[in-house]
């Protein structure tokens, strides 16, 4: 199993961290050319959404990430990263990848609070770590989006089939349930 992050923004170094400490090689996805190496999953970091979407439109690479998620790729998307998935941003006019159904609130807990740490409960997994910067949240899903953490009843952390998205940072902290659960995702899909 190869997993991609996307390395043109953000925190994708400490994702190669989580992943290497379950024993999956990863490879990064700088440009175009790295989109024809082999991989099974794609990681999209936290960050800055407009910066990575920018990067990912000039690059050119936005249009062929999108075909291959829509053909069933897993993809797990981390704050900015579930920010680039999100099929309608509440607080944008753009876009990005747009291939799940949820409704993305942009630094929905304030400018003021910037960052915050608390420990949630996650479907199928139990309480976890929960590290939040600028973070967004789900204001809505709608058709074949599973709901699978709630922090103070907004929406943290979702699911559509080979999507997953959280708005906190998993790879910030310790626990590898997370990622665990995406290697798992990744490895039903091959044959
Ligand atoms: N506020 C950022 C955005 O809108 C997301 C923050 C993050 O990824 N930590 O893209």
């Amino acid at each position: 199993m190869q997993i991609a992050v996307l390395a043109l923004q953000g925190a994708f170094i400490e994702h190669e961290q989580m992943l290497a400490k379950l024993g999956v090689s990863t490879i990064e996805l700088r440009q175009k050319s790295d989109l024809a190496k082999s991989f099974d999953g794609l990681i999209i970091p936290g960050g800055e959404s407009t910066v990575q979407g920018k990067l990912l439109r000039e690059l050119d690479m936005l249009n062929d990430l999108k075909a291959r998620i829509k053909n069933g790729l897993p993809v797990f998307g981390t704050c900015a990263g579930l920010i680039l998935l999100a099929k309608s941003i509440q607080n944008d006019e753009r876009t990005h990848l747009a291939t799940m159904n949820i409704v993305a609130v942009r630094n929905a807990y304030g400018r003021q609070l910037g960052s915050f740490y608390d420990e949630c409960a996650f479907e199928g997994i139990g309480k976890i770590p929960m590290t939040f910067i600028r973070a967004p949240y789900i204001g809505s899903v709608s058709e074949g989006v599973e709901i699978l953490a709630e922090y103070h009843g907004n929406i943290v952390a979702a699911r559509q089939g080979n999507q997953l998205v959280t708005s906190f940072h998993p790879e910030l902290n310790d626990d590898l349930s997370v990622h665990q659960y995406f290697v798992d995702m990744v490895q039903k899909t091959i044959k």
